[in-house]
């Protein structure tokens, strides 16, 4: 695991050695600055000498200068090689996630997947800036310190060794409860988000229920536990800081009282008193930094984890090696023997046989849940078949790279997906290459232009979130339009106008005739009326394919077709 994570600093070699060595530059001059400040006091002052102190004062000066610079180099670059590393992982993960299946995504929740590539990497950044680099100074410091604090006065030294590890317990201590407590805030805060995304993706349903003031009440209550979580989070921290302050200064106590009176008893200078008490200053910050990692290694490793796993889940729909790409289909699709399951324990297809000819209009009819949406789905390989095979123009899907297969069929269904942005772009989907005049050309098509023509904006207007300013008849044109740009031999329509009311229905199926010319066409249909010119019809039940012919044959046949089709004549006579 440690070596996993460790190859992520391979990029930023130069970085972190920058940053490395700088930190490393910075502690040797804390560790002198009390050697210069003893020598200063034993053997300068005595001296007298003015010209000489004040030349050695610019020097220190001059060096502080040097390591404030230093200072700035380790916060800045430390933390930028961390925000490399976050940004690297981040994007690791959301290009491994695009390249999912849509098993992967019927499995996972997507919150779940959002927390993985935002807040679960965010420890990582901080894990990766501190964790190497401050362990090493930290364990530099004290051991250097110790080493020179021995040199001065063992004894000393010794009364400094064993206040240490009291440090370290309380420091460790304030830390554990610090973050109980952070963690416990971003909780809280996670809620307020929850409760502002709730109510404000769900505005439309609080207003017609004239709920507002539930809503308020309800984020009150939010707000107000997060407020009480975040002051709870302040005063540990109050704590901790007052509590380390009160330790150091005891520990300066002991020394100075020590110290005062070995340098009475003349066993110690003057200069190394004060230089043994600037070391024992320079001991909080190692141990502080020891054990924020203490508490930072746990989190940052357990994020990584969680990203790891993610990381190694194998995409279940992958181009074989020797996949070739297609230029064109002509789109004969042919069904061999295909049974398909979701789950282990339920197939929903077992032993399809079918096939379409490149260029012919099949619909498919029958109860929900029959598995129309399912035969479709098998076709661009959004799943793989269970057994048996699917062919285009006699090539094996699965022997297709899948971008090129999928950029040769066309998709539409009920509930069309648009982005938020403006209907250039929504239409520009379809190809991401597309021209300005392809782009009119589509809308022409679609019957969508006298729409466009008609707004303040035009083709710029914003379709809000989802298209949610658009009708169902617009957004369903819309898809229709990305189709036309997109222009693929195979084409699907998944109860693409089934949401709509039968007069934009009449309507929008104009539109589809013409999309439907010279491609092989695939039409999952409710109402039978959308369906009269398919060159066959196919029924689909739970038992496959029950029923396959011309539409006017299957109602003279008197199956399952005509049963249909006597109900929706019923209906719409009545
Ligand atoms: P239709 O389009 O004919 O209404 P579907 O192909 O959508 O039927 O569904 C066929 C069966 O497969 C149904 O029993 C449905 O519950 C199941 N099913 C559909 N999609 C999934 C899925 N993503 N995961 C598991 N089961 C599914
Ligand atoms: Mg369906």
């Amino acid at each position: 695991m440690l070596i996993k994570f460790f190859s992520y600093y391979k990029p930023h070699k130069r970085l972190f050695i920058i940053d490395f060595s700088s930190a490393i530059f910075v502690a040797l001059l804390e560790l002198a600055f009390p050697l210069a400040v003893q020598w200063f006091i034993d053997k300068l002052l005595p001296s007298g000498d003015w010209g000489k102190i004040v030349t050695i004062s610019i020097l220190l000066l001059t060096i502080y200068i040097f390591s404030t610079f230093l200072q700035y180099i380790v916060s800045y670059l430390g933390h930028k090689l961390g925000i490399n590393i976050e940004t690297d992982m981040r994007q690791q993960l959301f290009n491994h996630v695009q390249r999912q299946s849509f098993r992967f995504f019927d499995n996972t929740k997507t919150g779940h997947i959002m927390s993985r590539i935002t807040n679960d990497l965010f420890d990582i950044g901080e894990l990766a800036h501190h964790g190497p680099e401050d362990l090493f100074i930290a364990i530099m410091t004290l051991v250097g310190a110790f080493i020179l604090m021995y040199s001065i006065n063992p004894e000393l030294a010794l009364i400094a060794i064993v206040m240490v590890p009291l440090l370290i317990i309380l420091v460790t201590f304030c830390n554990i409860k610090m973050n109980a407590a952070w963690t416990n805030m971003y909780g809280k805060i996670a809620d307020v988000n929850a409760r502002v995304e709730d109510s404000v993706s769900g505005v439309r349903v609080v207003q017609s229920f004239t709920n507002e003031d539930f809503e308020i009440g309800r984020f009150k209550k939010d707000n107000g536990n997060f407020r009480i979580a975040k002051l709870v989070a302040y005063k540990v921290m109050a704590w901790t800081h007052s509590s380390m302050y009160m330790m150091t200064r005891l520990m300066t106590l002991v020394v100075l009282v020590v110290g005062a009176w070995f340098t009475i008893t003349d066993k110690i200078t003057p200069g190394e008193l004060v230089g043994f008490i600037l070391f024992v200053n320079l001991l909080i910050k190692p141990v502080d930094k020891i054990s924020a990692l203490l508490e930072l290694y746990p989190k940052g490793m357990a994020g990584f984890r969680r990203f790891q796993e993610l990381i190694d889940v194998d995409p279940d729909i992958e181009d074989l090696p020797d996949a070739v790409e297609v230029e064109h289909l002509n789109g004969d699709i042919a069904f061999d023997n295909v049974h398909f399951m979701y789950d282990a324990h339920n197939e929903v297809l077992s032993g399809i046989n079918l096939k379409i000819k490149s260029g012919e209009t099949v619909a498919f009819v029958g109860p929900s849940g029959a598995g129309k949406t399912t035969i479709c789905s098998l076709i661009p390989r959004f799943y793989d078949v269970t057994e048996g095979a699917i062919t285009i123009d006699g090539m094996d899907i699965r022997n297709i790279t899948t971008k090129s297969l999928r950029q040769q069929i066309g998709i539409v269904q009920q509930d069309v997906f648009l982005f938020t942005g403006t209907i250039r772009e929504n239409i520009a989907y379809g190809k991401g290459s597309a021209t300005d005049e392809e782009i009119f050309e589509a809308a022409r098509k679609a019957h969508l232009e006298s729409m466009i023509d008609g707004l303040p904006l035009g083709y710029e207007t914003q379709i809000g979130e989802r298209g949610l300013k658009l009708s169902g008849g617009q957004k369903q044109r819309l898809a229709i339009a990305r189709m036309f740009l997109k222009n693929p031999p195979i084409l699907i329509l998944d109860e693409a106008t089934s949401a709509l009311d039968t007069e934009t229905e009449r309507i929008i199926q104009q539109s589809l005739a013409e999309l439907a010319e010279n491609r092989t066409t695939l039409i999952i249909a409710h109402r039978l009326a959308t369906i009269r010119d398919a060159d066959r019809i196919l029924v689909v039940t739970e038992e496959g394919i029950t029923e396959d012919g011309k539409y006017d044959d299957l109602v003279n046949k008197g199956g399952q077709f005509a049963r249909l089709h006597n109900i929706q004549f019923k209906e719409v006579r009545s």
